[in-house]
């Protein structure tokens, strides 16, 4: 299957998708976990890509675009993937379609998580997240630890990230809603998307994902 998964900052997608890409035996491709890892690992990529993820903006098409099409090349990515976080707007959707046509393959489905936007902030303002993996994610309040700072899977550790902060989530936000909503629109009027609520626990939002991406539209 090829699916992406669409919603604002703090919706769960890294979370979901990690759950999602292991149910359907495909790779997790996330554009912000590659920028991050471009930016620690001190690559040019990272360095163009960072001034831009710190003020909460998009980094430029001509960087982001070639980095996801380079990741959807690799083998593992042959027969399907689960986009997160790519596209975020309509010119990163059309040059995907135009990559996937050229392959002569088709999006299945676009996922939408949708939450309110009170519970955004609170989510994002709390959120830790681990080093060794960011799809261990915990919360201050609603997802604590055992042991403060230390993640309960690997032992990695607990960081927030920089655009974490509530200036920066806020201005995530708007982009996400001036660039990245008009993306569920276009994929309407392709009939792939399905919407369903992000609140609740983490395995009973992953049950009617999986529902949804069984229904036919
Ligand atoms: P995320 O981890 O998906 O929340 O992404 C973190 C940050 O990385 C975003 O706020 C953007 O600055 C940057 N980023 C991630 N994906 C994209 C994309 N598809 N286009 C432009 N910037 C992106």
């Amino acid at each position: 299957m090829r699916i992406v998964l669409v919603g604002p900052p703090g919706a769960g997608k890294g979370t979901q998708a990690a759950f999602l890409a292991k149910n359907l035996s495909i790779p997790h491709i996330s554009t912000g976990d590659l920028f991050r890892a471009n930016i620690s690992q001190g690559t040019e990529l990272g360095k163009q890509a960072k001034a831009f993820m710190d003020a909460g903006n998009l980094v430029p098409d001509e960087v982001t675009i070639g980095m996801a099409k380079d990741r959807m090349e690799q083998p593992d990515a042959v027969n399907g993937f689960l986009l997160d976080g790519f596209p975020r707007n309509v010119s990163q959707a059309e040059a995907l379609d135009v990559a996937l046509k050229a392959d002569e393959v088709k999006l299945d489905a676009v996922l939408d998580l949708e939450v309110p936007e009170d519970e955004v902030v609170k989510r994002i303002a709390g959120r830790r997240i681990c080093r060794k993996d960011s799809a261990h994610v915990f919360h201050v309040s609603y997802n604590q630890p055992k042991q403060e700072g230390v993640c309960d899977v690997c032992g990695g550790e607990l960081y927030q990230r920089e655009d974490d902060s509530e200036d920066t989530v806020r201005k995530r936000l708007e982009v996400y809603h001036t660039q990245t909503e008009p993306i569920i629109d276009y994929y309407r009027a392709q009939g792939l998307v399905r919407t369903i609520s992000a609140l609740g626990k983490v395995d009973e939002v992953t049950a009617r994902a999986m529902d949804a991406l069984k229904r036919d539209k």
